[in-house]
């Protein structure tokens, strides 16, 4: 297989990038840890929207792009599909499935902030699990909630809300304490499936909490779907055969 270049920033991505030989190429937004011990090169931030990230396909003789991050990295996404588009790239994604409702579990879907407010509105102690995007609030949370938001940041929180800068994974344990520890009444989470975030999920159920779900964003058609890092390590090596990576 000629150059590849590997859209990340998920666990998912990076179980790939390990087994990714120096001629190709690894890509972060530059959000969260930078990766140590790959043997692939690293490079990180934007490329300035298609257009860019076309160039850039153009300019490193990229053969193949493998868009592995977040389901709801949607713009890195719709980008990497347009770009793939115009310079006749294969495109291939990882696309994690959500996960499933099981017998006990209360969850209430949500499309954008708004409904997401409408839907939390009955409870006092919610729980954010769903990303930075609360922070933006913070001066609008009603006068009978307090809100709890883990999420990557070292925001100060205020006197009606309690910022936890945390990374997964959270094991049950974990989960069961800091449900208990704040009383939390309500989960706001994104429909992110795997392991590493599936614990309160499972504290939820046996708390009977309510668990609101941001619907996934709609994202592009592309060449090859895989469900998981072996499966589509195993493309790539059938692609490649036994010469080196
Ligand atoms: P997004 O809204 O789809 O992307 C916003 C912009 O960030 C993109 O247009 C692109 O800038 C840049 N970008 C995103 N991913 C990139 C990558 N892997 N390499 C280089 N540039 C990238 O994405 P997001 O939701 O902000 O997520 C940012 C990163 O965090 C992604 O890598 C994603 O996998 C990871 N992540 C996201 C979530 C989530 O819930 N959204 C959760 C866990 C991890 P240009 O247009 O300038 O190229």
């Amino acid at each position: 297989m000629n150059r590849v270049l590997l859209l990340g920033g998920t666990g998912d991505a990076l179980q790939i990038a390990r087994q990714l030989g120096t001629r190709h190429v690894y890509s972060l937004a530059g959000l969260g840890r930078m990766p140590e011990g790959l043997a692939c090169e690293v490079r990180v931030g934007g490329f300035g929207g298609s257009e860019g990230l076309a160039r850039y396909i153009e300019r490193e003789g990229i053969a193949l792009v493998i868009d592995a991050t977040h389901p709801y990295a949607a713009q890195m996404s719709a980008n990497a599909a347009a770009a793939c588009r115009e310079t006749n790239v294969p495109c291939w994604a990882l696309r994690r499935a959500g996960w499933s409702p099981q017998t006990g579990d209360d969850w209430r879907m949500v499309d954008g902030w708004d409904a997401l407010v409408d839907a939390i509105r009955p409870f006092r102690r919610v729980l954010f699990t769903s990303g930075r995007e609360p922070l933006a609030h913070l001066d609008d949370i009603p006068a009978h909630q307090f809100w709890i938001v883990r999420c990557l940041d070292a925001h100060r929180g205020n006197e009606r809300a309690r910022i936890i800068d945390a990374r997964g994974p959270f094991d049950i344990d974990g989960e069961r304490a800091l449900f208990a520890l704040n009383r939390i009444d309500v989960l706001v989470t994104k429909h992110s499936g795997g392991s590493a975030t599936q614990a309160k999920l499972e504290v939820a159920r046996e708390l009977k909490v309510p668990v609101v779900m941001m619907r996934r964003p709609s994202l592009p058609e592309v060449d090859r779907e895989f469900d998981s890092p072996a499966q589509l390590l195993r493309a790539l090596n059938e692609e490649e055969g036994s010469a080196e990576r």
